[in-house]
């Protein structure tokens, strides 16, 4: 039995969020690496899921951490209530990190430039800080002879008093693909990193390295803390690592909407834009009132399949902006009835991943799109 905890008005569909499921998720991840603390990651409006009920969630599931991308996701956290500790690992340029710092949140530090930056920004409070390496994703952090710069600069920053050094962490570019030789690699470097810290005499509190692809395959890399983010939404880091249920986790986000208008129609019938769908048969077309206004990939035109009345029914045509075709057959079916675009896939309706197969794209980008006019919902376990 579920119950609505919060909910809006009716919008033309409504993205349904389990917040039961997602602490379940974070369970399987806790017991996949136990020894390690766990980093609740909600950047991006936790991947679309609304992140300051997402979060509190976290915090009753026993998530230590929070994660987010920008300090100002950090301090919509903290006007949400959170006052646990929080990463924000972002720093861009002229990024006003100071609110965030006086709040108490982490920050990242991945150069010597950005360092600076943090140190300029810890007016009353002393930021809290966590040196980023690039280990191989070859995105932020430092490596190289940066390594060193950065490490000295970060040892001299603390003997001034200017800083603490809470944390050391890097991220892996091919988690998802667990047999790559690059994780081995990363994880090698990543070593070696701790190792020149500790030579520069700083020892962090927490070292971490997994995101959830880590912490489902690869304990060597759990450290003392791991960023799960993706699997704790109940999706799959990648194909190789099977589905949510071979992993124990359970989709989290439910987009459903109604049929707006119900019709037959004769065969030859071109449906949407470019007519890239013709009928083959008589057939009966419902109409879905949300398209690529809404987050809804535009990729997934005559690919992807939603559930109405017990059948999984094809998307005719284009995904429009605001409107979405399906050839529901023989399926009977009449405006208003529900339509389940993906769920948790417990009743046979799609899951997120079967849409970013439709898509050729990654679930994460199906539900982190979300948004125009979709409402959230939220429900909980009673
Ligand atoms: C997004 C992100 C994560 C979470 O990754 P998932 O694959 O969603 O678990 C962890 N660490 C960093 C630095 C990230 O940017």
């Amino acid at each position: 039995m579920t119950r609505p905890t919060m909910s809006h008005a009716a919008g033309p569909a409504e993205a349904v969020v389990d917040l039961a499921a997602y602490r379940a998720n974070l369970a399987v991840l806790r017991a996949a690496a136990p020894t390690a603390l766990q980093m609740a990651v909600v950047k991006a409006d936790a991947y679309g899921h609304g992140a300051v009920e997402t979060a509190r969630a976290a915090r009753q599931a026993g998530a230590e951490w929070l994660g987010v991308a920008t300090v100002e996701e950090a301090s919509t956290l903290r006007r949400g209530g959170d006052r646990g500790p929080v990463l924000a690992w972002l720093s861009p340029a002229g990024a006003d990190l100071a609110p965030a710092i006086d709040a108490g949140v982490d920050v990242a530090a991945g150069s010597v430039a950005q360092l600076e930056a943090v140190v300029a920004a810890g007016a009353t409070n002393r930021p809290r800080v966590h040196l980023k390496v690039d280990t191989g994703m070859a995105r932020g952090g430092v490596r190289g002879a940066e390594l060193s710069a950065l490490f000295e600069a970060a040892r001299d920053a603390r003997h001034a008093g200017r800083i603490e050094i809470v944390g050391i962490f890097s991220h892996l570019a091919c988690a998802d693909e667990p047999s790559s030789p690059v994780n081995a690699a990363q994880e090698h470097a990543f070593g070696e990193a701790v190792a020149e810290l500790a030579s520069y005499g700083v020892e962090p509190e927490v070292r971490h390295l997994a995101n959830s692809a880590a912490t489902l395959t690869r304990p060597s890399v759990h450290h003392d803390l791991v960023r799960v983010g993706i699997a704790s939404y109940g999706l799959s880091p990648g194909p190789q690592l099977g589905t949510p249920s071979d992993l124990g986790l359970t989709p989290v986000m439910s987009l459903t909407t109604a049929l707006s208008l119900v019709r037959r129609v004769p065969p030859g019938t071109g449906v949407s834009y470019g007519h890239t769908y013709v009928t083959k048969r008589e057939t009966t077309l419902g109409l879905v009132p949300v398209g690529y206004g809404d987050g809804i990939l535009r990729a997934a035109s005559n690919h992807a399949e939603a559930w109405v009345n017990g059948s999984l029914v094809p998307i005719a045509g284009r995904v429009c902006m605001d409107q979405i075709v399906l050839d529901l057959g023989d399926v009977v079916a009449e405006r208003g009835d529900e339509v389940v675009l993906f769920g948790s896939g417990s009743r046979g309706e799609p899951i997120a991943e079967d849409w970013a197969q439709a898509a050729a794209t990654i679930g994460y980008e199906v539900v982190t799109r979300l948004g125009g006019r979709i409402v959230r919902t939220f429900v909980d376990a009673t």
